[in-house]
């Protein structure tokens, strides 16, 4: 009789999620292709059970295609996809047990109906006729994937956010990803919607739904409330009017105090909003500037150095 050998279990170590993942697509199963060429932007992708708690609403990924196996048939006079990054994607919400949606691109259509964990997506940016082809991809030591650039069985996985920043420059940058924002209206109630749907967003989306605010209509009755003037100017007492535009408003920015990044309850809304100059709004980003005090009436910055007070306007 035989002695039972302790068995070695290989335990799977769950990878850390990253607020960026790699969806892996099987162009022989979903035809990716043909789901770009529609048109459509919203899709449901199925997601790995390891990390199927870990999705969240404003996170952004990539999809990736795998050699493409499928026939000739199959492909019906369509070119076969080289291994590469075909979109950029935001996670719209948590990843849950459902049905997929457009029965139509799956290879077996019953793959559609089966209840997975699948996360709603938006395509931000389609790359079927410039895709980054994996093997040109030149990630350094720090950027580099293992399971984006060799692949792996799962359908998702963490994506390294060095690497995901790296695949933005090659697609020009975050200002070009066509995030959609205008689905809710921009009155007060959709904001305080936006912020708390966009609460664990990662920076890059965070910024862009903050600058959808800073030109949406709530912008726009907080210029009227401070009579179009930069704020910043006036508490120098500098002439607080830029140049006027052809409607005969004077041309005004809005600027959040409280970087949106650091979004904290409130900080979209109304009360975290300033008017300023074109030339102030970039010092408040880019210059010497710290917010020492944040009352009810007022907010009191350090600009090299020196203390300037900005009153806040209230509603009329
Ligand atoms: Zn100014
Ligand atoms: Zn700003």
């Amino acid at each position: 009789m035989n002695q039972l050998e302790p068995v070695t279990v290989t335990k799977y170590e769950k990878v850390k999620p990253t607020d960026y993942w790699t969806f892996f697509c099987n162009p022989r199963k979903w035809y990716i292709d043909e789901f770009i060429l529609s048109g459509e932007i919203k899709d449901r992708f199925t997601v790995s059970d390891y990390h199927r708690n870990d999705f969240k609403a404003g996170q952004l990924g990539v999809i990736r295609v795998g050699t493409d196996r499928r026939t000739k048939k199959q492909l019906a006079g369509k070119k076969r996809l080289d291994r590469g990054i075909y979109a950029v994607v935001e996670i719209l919400d948590a990843a849950k047990l459902m049905k997929g949606t457009h029965k139509e691109y799956w290879e077996d259509e019953g793959d559609a109906d089966k209840l997975r964990y699948r996360v709603p997506i938006r395509y931000i940016k389609r790359l079927l006729r410039t895709p980054i082809l994996l093997e040109n991809l030149d990630l350094s030591a720090d950027e580099y994937d293992k399971f984006l650039i060799e692949g792996q069985q799962g359908s998702s996985m963490p994506l390294n956010p060095l690497a995901f920043e790296k695949i933005i420059d090659i697609v020009d940058g975050s200002e070009t990803l066509e995030f959609n924002f205008n689905e809710s209206n921009n009155d007060t109630i959709s904001i305080a919607k936006l912020e708390k749907e966009y609460f664990d967003a990662v920076p890059v989306v965070k910024e862009r739904v903050s600058k959808y605010i800073e030109r949406g209509s709530i912008a726009q009755e907080y210029k009227r409330r401070t009579g179009f003037k930069c704020q910043v100017c006036e508490a120098l007492g500098l002439n607080p009017y830029s140049f006027k535009k052809p409607n005969g408003e004077y041309y005004i920015e809005t600027h959040h105090v409280i970087p949106v990044s650091e979004l904290q309850a409130g900080s979209l809304s109304v009360d975290n909003l300033i008017t300023v100059c074109a030339n102030h709004h970039r010092q408040l980003h880019y210059g010497d500037v710290q917010l020492i005090e944040n009352t009810d009436d007022k907010f009191a910055f350090s600009i090299d150095n020196r203390r300037l007070e900005v009153k806040k306007v209230k509603g009329a």
